[in-house]
């Protein structure tokens, strides 16, 4: 078990303000009513709030035009601040690299097939969103890793390399948010993933980060999410 650094009473206090302002885990499929076009940054995407059905972006991009090497797909909103974080890091010495980005529904729904198989149903479950519910699909969701390394997953912790704690200390000034921090799953619904990053804005990135709140918990609060009406 991976040792619980910084196990302090004001972490407790924040573990215990996390719980409290986010419902419990539910599995449900309940979709959202806001926009993901004109406000992807607000809508809540755990296990029970999902998409409406196929929902795609209109405006994807390859991340090439932020200077990495790739040809996947991001929404075009994203891609100046995530230049700006690529050569904030390149700057720094660091160098970083896009591993997975936009996700359309069908083939999240092979992705999560794919950890079912590998680790079952229930911990797939936990690392894996079903489809309609990713935030990969909303295409402001991408997966770093880095340039010289592996898939992050494939580490114990990645936010240990130099690339992990670059983009740990400093992606919330792109607009950047990690959805899911360490000893987060309670309230995050799933695993830990230092390498995940939603696009959010900086507005509300830096919002976020002062509240001391995981995302999905912070957007409880502040845009609770709205069930869409059946058509
Ligand atoms: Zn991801």
């Amino acid at each position: 078990m991976r040792p619980w650094r910084g196990a302090t009473a004001a972490l407790l206090v924040a573990l215990a303000g996390w719980a409290a302002a986010a419902p419990p885990c539910a599995v449900d499929d309940r979709v959202t009513a806001v926009d993901p076009d004109t406000h992807p940054e607000r809508i809540v995407l755990d296990t029970a709030w999902r998409l409406p059905a196929g929902y795609a972006p209109s405006d994807l991009v390859p991340v090439s035009r932020a200077g990495f090497a790739s040809e996947l797909l991001l929404r075009a909103i994203v891609i100046d601040d995530l230049a700006a974080l690529r050569s904030a890091a390149e700057s720094d010495g660091v160098r970083l690299a896009v591993q997975s980005a936009y996700r359309s529904e069908a083939y999240q729904d092979t992705v999560h097939q794919g950890w079912a198989r590998q680790l079952g149903a229930e911990r797939a479950a936990e690392v894996s969103a079903r489809p309609g519910h990713s935030e990969h699909q909303l295409g402001t969701a991408v997966d770093l890793r880095s340039a010289d390394g592996p898939p992050a997953w494939e580490l114990d912790d990645w936010a240990t390399t130099p690339e992990g704690a670059w983009v740990a200390e400093r992606a919330e000034r792109f607009g950047f948010v990690i959805s899911y921090p360490r000893d987060g799953r309670a309230v995050t619904c799933y695993d830990y993933e230092p390498w995940h990053l939603r696009w959010v804005g900086r507005e509300a990135a830096a919002a976020a980060a002062a509240s001391g709140l995981a995302y999905r918990a912070w957007l409880y609060l502040h845009h609770p999410p709205l069930e869409a009406t059946a058509p």
